[in-house]
């Protein structure tokens, strides 16, 4: 070969210069099969400035292709061979080559109606792909086949069907190249993450033929389970069978031996043998789990093609480690293999993808996971559902706060409103429920007890299974796979976090969920939200009572009988985090939360605090803000109730003492919400150390503590530098510093996100994924401000953005200490903060 057509073409040979960027993965992995000395048909990869020029309509000298149509039957096919198998390509083409000699010739040894069918399926696919004809005219079939589609190509084409196999050859390659050029081909491989000029190469190579006299076939083997990950041999082969051309006696064997029927394992125990070893050789040297394709003609094998395994999520952990394990892979590059948000598939169930799913409507897949239930419309007909021990799905418009019984109860909950951060995903999330809100298409009928989902109805008690992970509601029960939390798993994230620099911590309120915190080894508690203890049926009365108290007496006697019980919630989360460090976050959301808002509900309030119905009502009315996410909630209850905080401050520090007393040591960090101004800070600071001096001289001992900051508002940000001087530590609330860095409402966004991101307004649901050009400029100054000020400031995230891989890189980047999430992310943001760290090692 002369050094121009060096460089338009080169033959995978060991030692030729084939690389996957110039080349393609299929040319570059037959080389590598090549090197292996597997029985590779000769082959020849076309670089992408060749393809790109065929494409371009240049003539290009193809000359050594040609010595391939006198070798062997001399046929030949062409595959696609784009940088990344996932990109897809152009389909294969066979049997390039064939003519009237060759099919006489090929008629002769492997007989005539195999040749015809080899014969005819070339013309099909010439005429329809390569001359564009209509398909239609090409659908001949059984005997006289071959020759009406010979007839049917001259008639339309006004010449014979081309005999020369190098002009076939060079129409076959156009028409690749071209095709790859394509609108629909640019759209379908973008939408697999190639970039809108990936280029292609193709490979070509010399055909053997599975049709014929002796044991003849095309088959796949796999070594690998592709949805547990286990070894296990799978695959078919295929007797008498070519590409889609089946030969007389066609019979589809099984690879190993089977009860069933005949197996490639008994009948030709050589042949089999020789792909097992295949299949060792090609994992250690492609460092992967390969599908190998191979043909068998009159008992000689030949192997066509490799490619990586199609795998579940959970296979894919499995052979990650498997390969690390066996030494063939560094523990980190097994880290580097798995995408994070894979992962989700292992904590949870699962619906299982080889099963039937009648979808019935979709929303934001708010909280990952599966579940079948009965349908109930109410948190009480999910708590009478639960009691009788039957699974439930909650379906609201939207969740409230005292939904949050109801969700217990449910194995999943789907609403019609909200978005990635309104109160039903939140809650979810920390559960472990699966959950889809703003599923828009969505209304219910309380009246008649019906859910309509688009043209569907469907009555309370209906099952329906909940997929969280795609954010599809599937009619009826369906097949399911169990959470894989298995060595495999825990040894991944064991690597992860010895590469990690970043410390995950997960948001925890109550005891289940700092237990899934432990389990999932969390280095603690980076947000106990404490409002939730507050909705508790046993503090809920007195809590009531406290708000409608007249005096700060009345209002101190209510908060007296609450104490006790956030004492003990305290003490439980601390006992369970054995030392890890918890951060509490003092009170947050708007008193009204706790109020009920039908009448049923004020009656019932009215009697309990022995006040006439009108008293009550007009106090709720007065506690109605126009919006009270800007209200008064956070930090301003704080100082204007300032009972609040002293109560609760106390309950931490007594729990402290309690934690210390029997020898489980805690620093606890007490955390203020809302923050807009350093004077807040400072009011609030003097009053839990007044808190503290008590406590200590109430109980004769000592204990320290650390006071932060959530740095939650846009002006909290800009002015961290001054609100550092007063907190040991500041963690940044990215849902509600979105929220307001957007002017953006949290639990009314769904109903208008999807218009946006799929009109590029917005790149992604920013209260998703954290949005690093406007929120987290606040964060990095914010950050820089504070550091400014008190460099050994703790600097973390705790808003859900904490869970989301990207958002954990940014905040790795920026070098923040820790970040948390919901406890079921936790190992999602192991292993993103993981390779953040490998991708980018610390200075
Ligand atoms: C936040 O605002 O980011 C946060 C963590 O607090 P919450 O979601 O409770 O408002
Ligand atoms: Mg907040």
């Amino acid at each position: 070969m002369d050094m121009q057509n060096a460089n338009l073409l080169t033959q995978i040979a060991p030692s030729a210069k084939i690389d996957r960027a110039s080349h393609g993965w299929r040319a570059k992995c037959l080389q590598r099969l090549v090197r292996m000395a597997l029985p590779v048909p000769d082959s020849f990869a076309l670089p992408t400035a060749t393809v790109q020029a065929i494409a371009a309509g240049q003539e290009i000298d193809l000359q050594p292709l040609s010595e391939l149509f006198s070798l062997g039957d001399g046929l030949v096919s062409v595959r696609p061979s784009a940088m990344n198998p996932e990109w897809g390509g152009p389909g294969t083409v066979l049997n390039v080559g064939i003519n009237d000699v060759s099919h006489a010739r090929l008629s002769d040894r492997i007989g005539r109606e195999n040749a015809d069918a080899i014969y005819l399926s070339f013309v099909q696919s010439y005429a329809i792909h390569i001359a564009r004809l209509d398909p239609d005219m090409f659908a001949q079939e059984g005997g006289g086949a071959l020759s009406d589609a010979l007839r049917a190509y001259r008639d339309e084409m006004d010449e014979p069907f081309p005999q020369d196999p190098e002009r076939q050859l060079a129409g076959v390659l156009r028409s690749m190249a071209r095709a790859w050029e394509g609108p629909t081909a640019r759209l379908l491989r973008q939408a697999k993450g190639a970039p809108a000029e990936a280029p292609l190469g193709l490979v070509v190579q010399q055909m053997r033929l599975a049709l014929g006299p002796g044991l003849c076939g095309s088959g796949t083997i796999q070594f690998i389970d592709p949805i547990t990950g286990q070894p296990r041999v799978t695959g078919r082969f295929r007797g008498q069978r070519h590409g889609e051309t089946e030969g007389a006696g066609a019979e589809t064997l099984f690879l190993t031996r089977d009860e069933r029927g005949s197996s490639l394992e008994d009948v030709a125990p050589e042949i089999f043998a020789d792909l097992v070893r295949f299949g060792v050789a090609a994992r250690e040297r492609l460092r992967e789990e390969m599908q190998i394709e191979f043909m068998v003609t009159n008992g000689e094998i030949s192997v066509i093609d490799a490619v990586k395994v199609q795998r579940s999520s959970r296979a894919g952990v499995r052979i990650a480690v498997a390969l690390a394990r066996d030494g063939i892979i560094q523990p980190e590059e097994a880290v580097m293999r798995v995408e994070p948000r894979a992962l989700i598939d292992l904590l949870h169930h699962q619906v299982d993808p080889r099963g039937e799913r009648d979808v019935i409507t979709s929303g934001i897949n708010a909280s990952p996971g599966a579940a079948t239930g009965k349908i109930v419309f109410s948190a009480a007909a999910a708590q009478a559902s639960a009691a009788r021990g039957e699974a439930c799905i909650l379906v609201r418009r939207e969740t409230l706060p005292d939904d949050i019984r109801g969700m217990h109860a449910s194995v999943g909950v789907l609403t019609g409103r909200g978005g990635m951060s309104s109160h039903a995903a939140v809650i979810a999330r920390g559960l472990g429920l699966p959950c889809i809100v703003g599923a828009s298409n969505i209304s219910i009928d309380l009246r008649s007890r019906t859910l309509l989902a688009g043209k569907r109805s469907l009555k309370e008690g209906d099952e329906i299974t909940i997929d969280g992970t795609t954010g599809e509601v599937l009619a009826g029960a369906a097949a399911m796979l169990e959470p894989a939390l298995d060595d495999a798993f825990t040894q991944l994230l064991e690597w992860a976090d010895d590469a990690s620099r970043m410390v995950v911590r997960a948001n925890a309120d109550t005891p289940e969920e700092a237990h899934t915190a432990r389990k999932f080894n969390a280095q603690g508690i980076g947000l106990c939200r404490t409002e939730h203890m507050f909705f508790e049926t046993d503090s809920l009365p007195a809590m009531r009572e406290m708000i409608f108290a007249d005096s700060p007496e009345d209002r101190k006697l209510a908060l007296d009988r609450i104490l006790p019980m956030q004492r003990k919630d305290f003490i439980d989360l601390f006992e369970i985090m054995a030392g890890l460090p918890v951060t509490i976050r003092l009170f947050d959301p708007p008193l009204h939360e706790f109020l009920p808002h039908d009448r049923a509900g004020l009656r019932e309030l009215a009697e309990s605090l022995d006040l006439p119905l009108s008293d009550v009502t007009r106090r709720v009315d007065a506690l109605t803000e126009f919006n009270p996410m800007l209200g008064m909630r956070g930090v301003r209850l704080g100082i204007a109730i300032p009972e609040i905080y002293e109560m609760q401050a106390r309950a931490i520090f007594e729990a402290t003492v309690e934690s210390n007393r029997k020898g489980k040591p805690v620093v606890p960090e007490i955390m203020i919400p809302l923050v807009s101004a350093m004077r807040e800070v400072e009011l609030v600071q003097n009053r839990v150390d007044a808190v503290a001096a008590a406590v200590r001289n109430d109980r004769q001992t000592d204990f320290t503590y650390r006071l932060g900051v959530m740095v939650e508002t846009p002006r909290a940000a800009l002015r961290a530098g001054d609100i550092a001087a007063h907190s040991a530590f500041l963690s940044f609330g990215t849902n509600d510093l979105t929220q307001m860095a957007y002017g953006l409402s949290r639990d009314d966004a769904g109903r208008f996100m999807n218009i946006y991101v799929q009109q590029g307004i917005y790149a992604e649901d920013p209260f998703h994924i954290l949005d690093q050009d406007g929120v987290g400029e606040l964060l990095l100054i914010g950050a820089e401000r504070a550091r400014i000020e008190r460099p050994e400031i703790t600097i973390a995230v705790c808003g859900e953005h904490g869970g989301n891989p990207e958002s954990i890189a940014f905040c790795h980047e920026a070098g923040f200490d820790y970040i948390s999430c919901s406890p079921f992310r936790v190992p999602i943001a192991r292993l993103a903060a993981a390779q953040a760290a490998i991708r980018s090692p610390a200075d």
